[in-house]
């Protein structure tokens, strides 16, 4: 029976790895899992499943009955909870789990960022900083700005927010790759003199990091949760496959 691998999505790099799989290995079976909060999420090479698993345990389940072989996390580094299931499922499994976490975004020279642990860290500060917000931290968690009702929001998500959320709030439906042409444009149309954003990582979403260092724009930075106790994650595909190659039971060579 060939070897199956379970990739939990959502992000560039899932869609990335599941490609480069199918492409190296067209005999393994390759699953990619989505949580299904995006209605159109594009296409992905190999099969693709829906929706939760109903925690660690329901993954656990999942996995024994699909006869999975070893899970990739590669999901965004927000997304905690799943990650945690993964560890935790694949270790009650008895199978090898490989955890892809791009590296975070270093400030450089001119940057004016604000680290903050959370989203109601961000919201304390940010009457502070400014008056236009542009906010970038997705359609989830707007709740935590609610309260601020002397500040105009600009909500960049993929799909809508939903309330709550502030009562001043202007919505752009976009979906990255953004370009430092689009991004100064849109600081400059919206008189933006804040933003927030994650520490998502990558290039898709970087271009407002470099727009808001030249507009002299301060960025409230939302620091990433912690990795699992004991997990070490690679930062790209090509560590990925590095990892799966070395797992005997799949029988995946490195370097083809
Ligand atoms: P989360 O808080 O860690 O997960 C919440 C629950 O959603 C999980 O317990 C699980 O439900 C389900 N889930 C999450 N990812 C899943 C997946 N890939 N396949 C199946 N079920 C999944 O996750 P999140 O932050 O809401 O992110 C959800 C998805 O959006 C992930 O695929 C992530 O890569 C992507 N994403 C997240 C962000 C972000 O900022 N958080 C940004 C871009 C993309 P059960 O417990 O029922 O299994």
């Amino acid at each position: 029976m060939s070897p199956h691998i379970l990739i939990l999505g959502g992000t560039t790099e899932a869609r990335e790895l599941a490609a480069e799989l199918t492409r190296r290995r067209p005999e393994i079976r390759v699953t990619t899992s989505l949580a299904g909060r995006v209605s159109r999420p594009g296409a992905l090479a190999g099969e693709v499943r829906i929706g939760g698993f109903g925690g660690a345990e329901g993954l656990a389940e999942w996995l024994r009955e699909h006869r999975v072989d070893a899970v990739v996390d590669a999901t965004h580094p927000f997304a905690e909870s799943i990650t945690a299931n993964a560890v935790r499922a694949a270790a009650a499994s008895g199978l090898p789990v490989v955890v892809l976490r791009r590296p975070g975004w270093q400030p450089g020279p001119g940057d004016r960022w604000h680290p903050v642990a959370d989203l109601a860290e961000a919201a304390e500060a940010l009457p502070a900083l400014g008056r236009r917000v542009l906010l970038t931290t997705g359609r989830l968690g707007l709740a935590a700005f609610a309260h601020l009702s002397r500040l105009h929001f600009v909500v960049r998500s993929v799909e809508p927010p939903e309330p709550p959320m502030p009562p001043d709030v202007e919505v752009l439906l976009a979906r990255g790759p953004f370009t430092v042409a689009d991004e100064t444009a849109l600081l400059r149309e919206h008189r933006i003199d804040v933003v927030v954003t994650k520490d998502s990582g990558g290039v898709a979403t970087s271009a407002k990091l470099t727009a808001a260092r030249t507009a002299g724009v301060p960025v409230v930075v939302v620091r990433r949760p912690p990795l699992p106790d004991g997990v070490s994650a690679v930062p790209d595909v090509a560590g990925v496959l590095e990892r799966l190659g070395r797992l005997e039971r799949l029988g995946l060579s490195p370097g083809r």
